[in-house]
């Protein structure tokens, strides 16, 4: 069986996190755009990303940095990388490419998940136990 955990000790990896006049630390999603990249991938990541665990809540909407729509309040997580709620917008509307790293993640993620072997013995012994 694959490993579930890839970096189990390291802290979660933030990721769609944009710079701004005050912080020019972090990437413009401005940099980021590929025409190119090909829509079935683009598709997929969007999946990925929208299917995330809530991580957290923000107080107010973001706004997309290309086009101004409001784009999301909330962080969601996969354990491993955090991202905002709008990350998948840049991806399917603007075509803001994301690291091979990570596309190389998600793909083992997946991987992970259709190869898990099935036990239902727990589940007929404690489905009645409350
Ligand atoms: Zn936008």
């Amino acid at each position: 069986m694959p490993e579930l955990r890839e970096h189990p000790e390291g802290p979660v990896r933030l990721l769609g996190f944009w710079g701004s006049p005050e912080n020019q630390e972090l990437p413009n999603p401005a940099d980021l755009v590929d025409p190119e990249w090909e829509e079935e991938e683009r598709l997929s990541v969007a999946d990925y990303l929208d299917h995330g665990q809530v991580a957290g809540y923000w107080m107010g909407s973001s706004r997309c940095r290309l086009c101004s729509r409001l784009n999301g309040s909330r962080d969601f997580t996969d354990g491993y990388y955090l991202w905002p709620e709008g990350l998948s917008h840049y991806i399917l509307d603007h075509g803001v490419r994301l690291p091979a790293e990570f596309i190389d993640h998600i793909e083992r993620r997946r991987n992970v998940f259709d190869e898990l072997d099935r036990d239902v013995t727990w589940w007929r012994e404690n489905a009645a136990r409350t």
